[in-house]
């Protein structure tokens, strides 16, 4: 079955009570038993919720996975995959992530005893140079936050795979329409759904998608037993969400196209980083494992003041300066003071996060005025 039609259709079973071909939202917080243990696979929404379910199906489909798990967040699924993990086990992670990944590895899961190395995960040698025997799981973001370099996955896998290692990719950037990390041998995929797969910036929310049934078993226990677990109108929006993935990141693709090749010309920007310019670095490697290259831009004015780079964050009208990506509406962002603030000024400086990056998500409006849009705010 092609993409379009799995997106439609996955998971999407008639309510079986009605008919209603919308699952409903079952919020509810326990299920009435016919008699002690005899009951219709549902007893507490803690650890069974049917709305929750249909998505987990549904998420399940669009990665190629044979299961998916939700969570309340991006980060509390990170969380879930930190909790396999025992005190003294070692994690290499890129060294150019999403500052909320970097905070919980640094501020939270440290404290517990687990060693991150991060690495240029670029260059597969670096992951090879810092695996021995504790080492567990490797963390790949990619396309990275905010830099958008490209790692290659199929490369990675091979090796932690012979090191008998887990390999996890983040794969919101991306989206399941435009990567698949399983299908080139990673064994977790990550997705912050609050990004592109709910598109409309109105729910947090976060999965995780593996084809191995032990290790689906695991991260189950971790999510009945920690309760990280999303709520049913969440899980609702999400579905809903879905529906048009492939719709939206079609259009994402196709303004990101216009807008960083617009942007390189302009002759007030310096630098722009996106995977789809013959001469980024990880462009054969993009081509080679996305369908597109996505509506994430990030770029570098001439003029690096403070001030300059803060005008233009201010000035834009139709990209709106917020957090968060992956929704519908455009937005600009300024990771060094927002999304990046919790990575070390000397960490991003060294990793080359410079103070005057900006970042754009790139919206599904018309490319014409996105454009005049940061026409009129670069000056
Ligand atoms: C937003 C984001 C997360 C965290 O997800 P939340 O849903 O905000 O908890 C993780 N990774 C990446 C790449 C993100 O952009």
């Amino acid at each position: 079955m092609k993409i379009a039609t799995k997106i439609i259709h996955a998971g999407a079973e008639p309510d079986p009570s009605t008919g209603a071909i919308m699952i409903p939202i079952y919020q509810t917080s326990t299920y009435v038993q016919e008699a002690p243990g005899v009951n219709k696979g549902y007893e507490y929404a803690r650890s069974q919720n049917p709305t929750r379910k249909a998505l987990e199906e549904a998420l399940a489909v669009i990665e190629n996975a044979n299961f998916a798990l939700s969570f309340g967040s991006g980060v509390a699924a990170t969380d879930s995959v930190m909790k396999l993990l025992n005190p003294g086990d070692e994690v290499i992670a890129a060294n150019d992530m999403y500052g909320g990944s970097y905070r919980l590895f640094t501020k939270v899961w440290e404290r517990y005893g687990i060693i991150f190395h991060y690495v240029d995960t670029t260059n597969v040698q670096n992951i090879k140079a810092k695996i021995n025997t504790k080492t567990k799981m490797v963390w790949l973001e990619t396309p990275t936050n905010p830099l958008m370099n490209i790692t290659d996955i199929e490369a990675v896998a091979a090796v932690s795979k012979s090191a008998g290692i887990l390999l996890c990719v983040d794969n919101t950037f991306a989206s399941p329409y435009l990567q698949n990390p399983l299908d080139l041998g990673a064994d977790l995929v990550m997705h912050s759904a609050t990004k592109y797969l709910g598109g409309h910036s109105d729910l947090i929310h976060g999965c995780l998608m593996m084809n191995d049934a032990d290790l689906r078993e695991k991260l189950y226990f971790i999510q009945k037993s920690c309760g990280a677990v999303p709520g049913p109108m969440d899980c609702f929006l999400l579905l809903r969400g879905i529906k048009t993935l492939h719709v939206r990141m079609k259009q994402h693709c196709e303004n990101g196209i216009a807008v960083a090749h617009w942007l390189r010309k302009h002759p007030k920007v310096a630098k722009v980083y996106w995977p789809g310019f013959e001469d980024n670095a990880g462009y054969a490697i993009a081509k080679r494992q996305m369908r597109g290259f996505g509506g994430m831009i990030s770029f570098e004015l001439k003029n690096e003041s403070t001030d300059e780079t803060k005008r233009v964050l201010s000035s834009t009208k139709l990209f709106s300066l917020a957090e968060s990506l992956g929704g519908v509406e455009s937005l600009i962002n300024h990771p060094a003071s927002m999304t990046h603030a919790s990575i070390p000024k000397e960490e991003r400086i060294k990793n080359g996060l410079k103070d005057s990056l900006i970042r754009l998500s790139v919206g599904i409006e018309d490319a014409d005025d996105l454009i005049e849009d940061l026409n009129q705010a670069i000056g």
